[in-house]
C-alpha cells in the first residue's frame, strides 16, 4: 500500500474519534486526502503585537503572554470561561463559549504562550473570543513559517476544537512521519520546461509556506495541474473523435451559394462574417467533422451565417437541418429563409410538434426521397422516425436549450455524422468555452452589422412612472411596439402570475383599448394562448407585449424599440442582455429601460451600472461570471461545470488556463494517445479523473 494511502485514525494528533469526524464532515480519508485539504488564505504572522497596542480596529493579531486567572462564568448551557492575558505593557480578557473543558485541560495558568485572535469591545474593555494558542516552542517548529494557512471547516469541527491550528498540526505530521516524497504528476520533461517547483514541494508549501515567494510558485504549479488535466482530457477526446470520424467534404461552391450571394444578399457581410465562413469552409475541407461552437451577439448575423453554410452543403448534394428551441422561433426560422431564398427553386420545409399526421408523413417521404433540401424545424426533426436521404449539416439555434444528449441524437442520422453547428447569442467568456466547450471549436463573430444603432440603456426609478409612460406613448404614437418585462419572483408560477397581473391592471388603466392594444405571456398559459398572443404582436396586432421572463428567446419584432424592465435588480446581467436584445433589431433608435427601487445591493448596483456603459455580450458574460461564479454563469447553468477546480479561478486565472491549453496542445501534437512512455504518468493521471468528470465525448 502506498504510504499516503493509509488511514488518517493513525496518524499523530488524529485518532478514531478526529478521524471520524473529518471522515463525516469533510470527507477525509486518507493522508493523501488531508495533504490535498488546501487551506484557503493566508495570514502574516511575522509581527507580535504589544498588549497596549491592540485595539478593536486590528484584525486577527498575534500577541505573547502569559495567561492566568481562569474564571468559569454564567450557569448551565450559558457558562462561559475567561482568563487574563498578559505581557510587561498590560493585561487583555481571553474569552471561550465553547470548547471550555478542551481549554482548561490542556492550558496551563501561569505559562507562556502566543494567542491570535480578532479583538473586539465589549463596554469598555477589549477582549479577544476563541483565539488561536500556541506555546512558544511550537510556533518555532520546524515547519511553521510566518505565513499561517487558513482552512476552512465546519460548525460541528469548530466545536470540537479542530480548527486551522489542528489543521497545521496534523498536515505537519503527514510530512514528518512519512520517508516518501509526493508522487510526481507531471513529466520531467514538462517541469523542466515550464521551471515548475517539484509536485511534493508545492503541496508542502501550500501548506507551510517557507516565503510568500515559494507561495507564488505552489500555487501557480498546482493551478497549472488543473488545469492542465481538464484541458489534456478535452483535448484528447476532441483529437481522438477527429481522428475516429470523417466528415463529408464540402468542395464544391456551386450555383445555390452564388446565386445567393449575388442575387439576394442586399448588404455585405461583416468581416467577422466572412472570417467564420472561411474557418468552417476549411472544415468542410479536411474530410473531418465539423463540430463548432459559433457565438455571436444577438443580431450579429449568425443565422445568415448558417443559412450560407447549408447552402455550401445543398451545392455539394447534401441535405441541411436547422434545428430551433422553440415553436415560434422555428415558424421565424422557417419565414425569414423561404423569404431570402424566394425564386432560388429551394425546397424549405418546416417541421414542428403541430404539423398535422397527414403533412408529416409527407414531409418525411420528401425528405428520405431527397425532394426537401431544407427541413427547418423543433425538436420534432431529432425523432427516429425523422430520415433523411443525406444530411450533410445540421445548424443548431440558441444551443443551451438542447441538451447534450439531444444533440448527440442528430450524430446518428447519416453515414458518417453530419457537420454541427450550434449557434449561441449567450456570450460565454473565452476562459468558460476553454475549458466546457474545450472539445468543440470556436468560432466568433464579433462584429455587428454597420449602421445598428446600439440601443440606449437608461436606468430609472419609480416616481418617474408617468414620465416613463409617457415616452412610450410617444414611441407608439411613431408607430413602434413596446415590450414590458416582469421578474420571477419566486418559483411559484403563482407568485410570478400575481405581479404580472398586477403590472397588467396597472398598465391597463394607462394604456387602454382600442387606442392601445396589449398581448400578455406568461407561465400558466398553454402553449397555444402563448402563441396566439406572441403572433398578435409579431404580426403588429398589440401595441404592448407584457411577459415574464418566459417571453421567447431569440423573437424578432424589428418594429420594437422599447423595452422596459421592472424590478430589474431582480434580473441576472445575462437575462438583462438577452432581455435588451430583443429590441434594436431595426432601423430605429431603441431603448431598454431599467426600473428599479431606490434600494439596491452592491451586486445589483454592479449589474444595472454594468448595463448603463456596455452593449458588449462578451464584457457583460465576463462581469456575471465574476459576479455569479463560473457555475452559475448563464452559459453553464444547464450543464454545469464538469469539474471542480480546488485552486484555480477561472475569472482570475485565465493566463494560467492559456499556457496549460496550450500545453496540453503541444503535448498532445506529437502523441495523441499518451503512448510514449514519458506520457506514462499523465495517461494513468487521465484514467483516474472519474469519467463521469467529462461527458462530452458526443457534444452535439
Ligand atoms: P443573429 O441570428 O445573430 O441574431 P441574424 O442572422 O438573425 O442575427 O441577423 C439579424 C439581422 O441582421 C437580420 O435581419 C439579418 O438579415 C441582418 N444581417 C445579417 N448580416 C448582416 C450584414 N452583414 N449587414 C447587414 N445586415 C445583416
Ligand atoms: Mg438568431
Amino acid at each position: 500500500m502506498q504510504e499516503f494511502d493509509k488511514d488518517i485514525q493513525f496518524l499523530k494528533g488524529v485518532g478514531p474519534k478526529r478521524a471520524e469526524l473529518l471522515n463525516k464532515e469533510l470527507n477525509l480519508f486518507t493522508l493523501k486526502d488531508l495533504l490535498y485539504y488546501f487551506p484557503f488564505r493566508y495570514i502574516d504572522r511575522s509581527k507580535y503585537y504589544k498588549v497596549n497596542e491592540i485595539n478593536e480596529q486590528l484584525q486577527n493579531i498575534q500577541s505573547i503572554g502569559i495567561i492566568s486567572n481562569f474564571q468559569l462564568k454564567g450557569s448551565g448551557k450559558k457558562s462561559y470561561l475567561t482568563a487574563q492575558f498578559k505581557d510587561e505593557t498590560g493585561t487583555i480578557e481571553l474569552i471561550w463559549f465553547k470548547g471550555v473543558k478542551w481549554i482548561s485541560q490542556n492550558i496551563d495558568a501561569g505559562k507562556q504562550y502566543i494567542i491570535f485572535g480578532k479583538p473586539s469591545r465589549f463596554g469598555n474593555k477589549l477582549n479577544i473570543a476563541h483565539p488561536e494558542i500556541d506555546k512558544p516552542e511550537e510556533a518555532k517548529q520546524k515547519l511553521s513559517t510566518s505565513l499561517y494557512s487558513v482552512y476552512s471547516s465546519t460548525e460541528i469541527l469548530n466545536k470540537k476544537n479542530i480548527n486551522s491550528k489542528v489543521f497545521r498540526t496534523i498536515i505537519a505530521n503527514v510530512f514528518e512521519k512519512t520517508d516518501s516524497k509526493i508522487p510526481e504528476t507531471l513529466p520531467a520533461y514538462l517541469t523542466e520546461k515550464l521551471k515548475l517547483i517539484s509536485h511534493h514541494d508545492a503541496i508542502r508549501n501550500i501548506h507551510f509556506p517557507s516565503n510568500n515567494i515559494m507561495l507564488q510558485k505552489a500555487l501557480f504549479r498546482l493551478k497549472f495541474e488543473e488545469f492542465f488535466f481538464i484541458q489534456l482530457k478535452i483535448l484528447k477526446q476532441k483529437y481522438k473523435r477527429k481522428n475516429s470520424y470523417k466528415g463529408y467534404e464540402f468542395p464544391i461552391i456551386g450555383s445555390y451559394f452564388s446565386e445567393f450571394y449575388k442575387t439576394k444578399l442586399q448588404f455585405e457581410l461583416t468581416q467577422a462574417q466572412k472570417r467564420v465562413i472561411k474557418e468552417i469552409r476549411n472544415d468542410f475541407s479536411s474530410g473531418k467533422q465539423s463540430n463548432r461552437l459559433l457565438q455571436g451577439d444577438v443580431g450579429s448575423g449568425k443565422t445568415l451565417v448558417g443559412l450560407m453554410l447549408m447552402l455550401i452543403a445543398l451545392d455539394n448534394k447534401f441535405q441541411a437541418a436547422l434545428m430551433a428551441p422553440t415553436e415560434i422561433l422555428a415558424q421565424q426560422h422557417f419565414k425569414t429563409i423561404s423569404d431570402f431564398l424566394s425564386g432560388l427553386d429551394i425546397e424549405v420545409a418546416l417541421l414542428t410538434g403541430s404539423v398535422k399526421t397527414k403533412e408529416r408523413s409527407l414531409i418525411h417521404e420528401n425528405l428520405e426521397n431527397g425532394k426537401i433540401q431544407i427541413l427547418i424545424g423543433t425538436h420534432a426533426l431529432i425523432e427516429d422516425t425523422v430520415k433523411f436521404k443525406n444530411l450533410g449539416i445540421v445548424v443548431i439555434d440558441e444551443q443551451h436549450r438542447f441538451g447534450v444528449a439531444q444533440r448527440a441524437k442528430m450524430w446518428s442520422k447519416n453515414q458518417l455524422p453530419p457537420h454541427m453547428i450550434v449557434m449561441t447569442a449567450t456570450p460565454i467568456p473565452r476562459t468558460l468555452a476553454m475549458t466546457v466547450y474545450g472539445d468543440l471549436d470556436l468560432s466568433v463573430i464579433d462584429e455587428l452589422p454597420p449602421g445598428r444603432k446600439a440601443v440606449k440603456t437608461i436606468h430609472t426609478y419609480e416616481p418617474k412612472r408617468l414620465q416613463v409612460y409617457k415616452f412610450l406613448k410617444d414611441e407608439i404614437k411613431k408607430g413602434r411596439q413596446i415590450y414590458i418585462v416582469y421578474p420571477l419572483i419566486s418559483e411559484s408560477e403563482n407568485f410570478d402570475y400575481k405581479a404580472l397581473e398586477e403590472g397588467y391592471e396597472h398598465i391597463l388603466s394607462e394604456f387602454s383599448p382600442p387606442e392601445y392594444m396589449i398581448s400578455i405571456v406568461h407561465g400558466k398559459m398553454k402553449p397555444n394562448e402563448k402563441e396566439n398572443e406572441m403572433n398578435r404582436f409579431i404580426k403588429g396586432k398589440s401595441n404592448i407585449m407584457i411577459a415574464t421572463t418566459v417571453i421567447e428567446v431569440g423573437v424578432n419584432v424589428p418594429n420594437a424599440s422599447v423595452m422596459l424592465i421592472e424590478s430589474a435588480e431582480r434580473f441576472g446581467l445575462s437575462q438583462l442582455h438577452q432581455l435588451r436584445g430583443r429590441v434594436g433589431r431595426g432601423d430605429y433608435q431603441s431603448f431598454c429601460i431599467l426600473m428599479t427601487s431606490y434600494k439596491l445591493s452592491k451586486e445589483a448596483k454592479t449589474r444595472i451600472e454594468t448595463m448603463v456603459q456596455t452593449n458588449d455580450g462578451f464584457k457583460i458574460a465576463e462581469t456575471d461570471m465574476k459576479l455569479r461564479g463560473p457555475g452559475e454563469s448563464e452559459g453553464t447553468r444547464q450543464s454545469g461545470l464538469p469539474f471542480e477546480l480546488k485552486l484555480a479561478d477561472l475569472t482570475k486565472d485565465y493566463k494560467i488556463l492559456q499556457l496549460a491549453a496550450h500545453i496540453a496542445d503541444d503535448v498532445l501534437k506529437t502523441d495523441i494517445y499518451l503512448e510514449n512512455p514519458q506520457n506514462q504518468l499523465l495517461e494513468n493521471k487521465l484514467k483516474q479523473l472519474k469519467p463521469t468528470d467529462y461527458n462530452w465525448g458526443l457534444i452535439s
